[in-house]
């Protein structure tokens, strides 16, 4: 009996995540089962995003099954092109995950259908590829675990998006099991609104993210500071504070913050617009699946207060609403997306307001290489924005301590958990710096196997 690994997205790059898992058990029955975890779209730079439109290295239509980890693009933004393609199987996910995923999908469809037009290009999914992906979908709860055949499967909370999960696959032959754990991508606790990841001790083989996987995070009770600081900056200037946030979590959490700030009176009442429509959606996603929320964060809901709403707060549906926010004078604050500055709205106030020495771009979360967030990060003085070149006065900060993954310390802590019974640690979703420099920490301080796969390595590998 055997188990194969073939590292297809997010191999090397933090993007695109796409893991294949193949296994037989040696029973009679004897036929190889295809797994994938994660169907995800390349982001980033041109060159890295060309990765969308190549055919998938193996043939949909084998793959038996698909658990998707969360609802982020770079992990469900080409199930619709697998569909597509052929695969006709089951899509497990938690609820949030799916819901989030649909939310995705719409919202991507609409931008690449733009980025088609403008460019001659082919689109890699349509409309109804979307409806087919969502009627494969089934939810899942965490943590309890459903069989395929010889092939156990559980979800458990990673604790870094609404609904985002890690998944447990425990493979069975005769009375040995071995337990896989995709990790997905995982949160960095504590958070506002969500549980830690769950706490596994008894994996045999890993494959865990390494976003941050060669970096500290500052203190995590800095960024609520740097956030209050950022505003009360913007109004002593009389600047505007853009905030590209994601939409699915790292939005509810500045919303949770923030609604903590102007409720307690720390900052004053001035107009703060959250300028996306998916962000906007995504928040409903929110309401709706309180339940999966940690006891803190249930405990203020219960309490009465609508975390999502405070005075000041606007949500900027439609076209003509987000116009309208230029009329509005500074100080301000301006949400939107992207998270990364790569299309959406907050590059029309960029464009803006991007030169105004008052005003400020505060950077919440990761910043792929090639992105224009990247650059603005790294100090770019002049950077072009829908065709119009525009220099950069503006203060750029950013807060790392509020990404949503943990940092080399967290990611260390994970694994040695499972020390006593790990085998292989696979170390995918991150640059090749970071991933190398995560993997020679695992083999160094824990002397466990470990490797970062490149893309489209595969890994053999008797049980
Ligand atoms: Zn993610």
């Amino acid at each position: 009996m055997f188990m194969k690994l073939s590292f297809l997205g997010g191999a090397q790059e933090v993007t695109g995540a796409n893991h294949l898992l193949e296994y037989n058990s040696g029973s009679k029955s004897g036929q190889t089962k295809k797994l994938l975890v994660d169907c995800g779209m390349f982001q980033g730079s041109k060159v890295c995003e060309e990765q969308n439109h190549e055919p998938f290295r193996f043939d949909p239509k084998d793959i038996d099954f698909l658990f998707v980890t969360h609802g982020h693009l770079d992990h469900v933004g080409r199930i619709p092109k697998l569909v597509r393609d052929g695969f006709g199987g089951k899509i497990f996910s938690t609820e949030p995950t799916r819901d989030f995923a649909e939310l995705m999908l719409d919202d991507s469809l609409g931008i690449l259908s733009k980025e088609a037009e403008r460019e001659n290009k082919e689109l890699i999914y349509k409309k109804e590829d979307i409806a087919r992906t969502m009627s494969l979908w089934e939810a899942v709860e965490y943590d309890k675990e459903f069989y395929l055949g010889d092939i156990g499967v559980v979800f458990r909370d990673a604790g870094h998006i609404l609904g985002s999960a890690m998944v447990e696959i425990n493979l069975s032959a005769g009375a040995r099991t071995k337990k896989i754990v995709f990790t997905g991508d995982l949160g960095n606790p504590p958070v506002p609104l969500l549980r830690p990841p769950y706490k596994i001790t008894d994996a045999n083989f890993l494959v865990i993210e390494s976003t941050y996987g060669d970096r500290e995070h500052e203190d995590i009770n800095e960024r609520k500071l740097k956030i209050e600081r950022a505003i009360e900056d913007a109004v002593a200037k009389k600047g505007v504070l853009m905030i590209p946030a994601f939409s699915i979590e790292r939005t509810q959490e500045l919303l949770f913050e923030i609604n903590d700030l102007v409720e307690s009176g720390r900052i004053p009442k001035i107009p703060i617009f959250l300028d996306s429509p998916l962000a906007i959606r995504a928040t409903k996603v929110y309401r709706k699946y309180e339940k999966y929320y940690n006891k803190k964060a249930k405990f203020i809901i219960n309490s009465g207060d609508d975390v999502f709403k405070f005075p000041g707060l606007q949500f900027t549906l439609t076209t003509e609403e987000s116009k309208k926010i230029n009329d509005v004078l500074p100080p301000k604050v301006i949400m939107a997306g992207s998270g990364m500055s790569v299309g959406g709205r907050i590059i029309h106030h960029e464009k803006r307001y991007l030169s105004d020495p008052n005003s400020i771009l505060l950077l919440v979360g990761f910043q792929a290489a090639g992105s224009l967030g990247r650059r603005l990060a790294d100090g770019e003085k002049s950077v072009k924005i829908l065709g119009e070149e525009i220099s950069v006065r503006a203060r750029i900060e950013s807060v790392v301590g509020y990404s949503a993954h943990p940092d080399i310390n967290g990611l260390y802590n994970f694994v040695e958990n499972s020390v006593d019974s790990l085998e292989k640690v696979f170390v995918v979703q991150g640059e090749a710096k970071s991933a190398l420099f995560f993997t020679q920490r695992v083999r160094d301080y824990l002397g466990v196997d470990a490797v970062a796969p490149k893309l489209g390595d595969s890994f053999k590998i008797a049980i």
